[in-house]
């Protein structure tokens, strides 16, 4: 019942032209799976990506939004901005931007909300540390990361996506295993559901963190998991396409 996404983070790599390059080649990729693949290239590259995306199925993503309109904010990018660019999706909250930006779950709540009022889907990172896996509170952590990053949403709830993503998994080839992402994905659902009820059936839960096209078929027979936010492996057409064909 839900759609399953593969949504690639292409973090701070890539020119325009090799972004247009790699777009070009997955472009050429027959998805058998049925995913909804959507790519997300740095903000100045996202204008080079809309033209190369014009007529294909592959959506649009950014990897961040400032939560105000307009005005004093340098290096921000605004969210009619990325409406105007042919943008869909935008990454909110991602544990890199966090830990480097000072993200707190407040300021990915605002920019949640400001995504959503502007028409456009967000992607909501959530995810433990090591340190709060050692001490086992995972769940504790995710579930009150997702409430405030959702709270005030109400009806667009379904415009949600949410990328369960443990820090500690992010970049360094570790993953965390199917079974335990699948547990903690359910957590996340229940989260949602104390809150939005039904809806949270309907929610997109991804997992990110080093998945790639060894593990991607593994994680993606979890029933609780529904696509993937991946990192390193999306950045290589090959390996993208065994993501996006996960099954
Ligand atoms: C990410 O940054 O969202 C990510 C999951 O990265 P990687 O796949 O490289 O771990």
């Amino acid at each position: 019942m839900r759609n399953p996404m593969i949504a690639g983070n292409w973090k701070m790599n890539k020119t325009p032209s090799e972004t247009v390059e790699l777009i070009e080649a997955l472009k050429k990729i027959e998805v058998r799976s049925g995913a909804e693949v959507v790519v997300c290239p740095m903000t100045a590259c996202l204008c080079a990506a809309a033209g190369a995306l014009k007529d294909s199925k592959i959506k649009l993503g950014a990897q961040n939004v400032h939560f105000e309109d307009k005005g004093a904010f340098t290096g921000e990018c605004n969210a009619a901005t990325l409406k105007e660019l042919g943008v869909e999706y935008v990454i909110i909250g991602h544990s890199e931007r966090r830990q480097y930006f000072a993200e707190t779950d407040e300021t990915v709540n605002k920019r949640t909300l400001k995504a959503l009022e502007s028409g456009l889907k967000p992607i909501v990172c959530v995810g433990e540390s090591l340190t709060q896996k050692e001490q086992g509170i995972t769940n504790e952590v995710v579930c009150l990361q997702t409430k405030v990053a959702l709270l005030g949403v109400g009806e667009k709830i379904d415009d949600v996506v949410i990328a369960y993503e443990p820090v500690w998994a992010i970049g360094t080839g570790r993953t965390a295993t199917p079974e335990d992402a699948n547990d903690t994905i359910r957590a996340i659902r229940g989260a949602v559901r104390e809150v939005y009820g039904d809806a949270a059936d309907r929610v997109r839960i991804l997992y990110g963190g080093s998945m790639n096209d060894k593990n991607a078929h593994d994680l993606m027979a979890q029933p609780e998991i529904d696509g993937g936010l991946i990192g390193g492996a999306s950045l290589v057409a090959e390996k993208f396409e065994k993501v996006i064909n996960f099954n």
